[in-house]
C-alpha cells in the first residue's frame, strides 16, 4: 500500500471524526502502524475505534470488508468535489462582475463629473455674458 495517500474516512463507530493513521512508538509494537478515531479514550464521549495494520491487513481492506467505503461512495466523494469547485468558480465569476459593475459606476461618476463642470462653464459665461451685456 502506499504511504500518505489513503483518504481518511469518517471514524466507522462515531462518524464524527475523521479517521488518522499513527506509527506506533511503544516499545512492544514499534513502527507498527495503526489507525485509530481521534476520540479513541477521550472522555465525555470516549470512541473505540482503533485498528492496527498488519502487512496485507490493510485498513482500506478492513473498510471495504465491513461496508464502511464503497467505490460508489468514492465516486460520490469526487462529485463532491467537483460541486466546490463548479461552485469556487461562480463565486470567481460574481467577483468578476462585480468589478466591472464597480468600473462601470466609476466611469459614470467620471461622467456626471464632467457634464457637471461643463454646467459650471455655461453658467459662468451666460453671468460674464449678461454682466458685459448691461
Ligand atoms: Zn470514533
Amino acid at each position: 500500500m502506499v504511504m500518505g495517500t489513503l483518504p481518511l474516512v469518517l471514524c466507522p463507530c462515531c462518524r464524527k471524526r475523521r479517521t488518522i493513521r499513527l506509527v506506533s512508538a511503544s516499545s512492544a509494537n514499534p513502527g507498527r502502524i495503526f489507525y485509530k478515531c481521534p476520540n479513541h479514550r477521550i472522555p465525555p464521549n470516549p470512541c473505540n475505534h482503533y485498528y492496527w495494520e498488519d502487512g496485507d491487513d490493510s485498513y482500506v481492506d478492513f473498510l471495504v470488508r465491513n461496508g464502511y467505503v464503497t467505490v460508489s461512495g468514492n465516486v460520490a466523494s469526487a462529485d463532491e468535489e467537483t460541486d466546490d469547485e463548479q461552485e469556487e468558480k461562480l463565486v470567481h465569476d460574481v467577483g468578476k462582475k462585480m468589478d466591472l459593475v464597480v468600473k462601470k459606476i466609476d466611469e459614470l461618476i467620471e461622467i456626471c463629473r464632467n457634464v457637471f463642470a461643463a454646467i459650471l462653464f455655461l453658467i459662468a459665461v451666460v453671468m460674464y455674458v449678461a454682466v458685459v451685456a448691461k
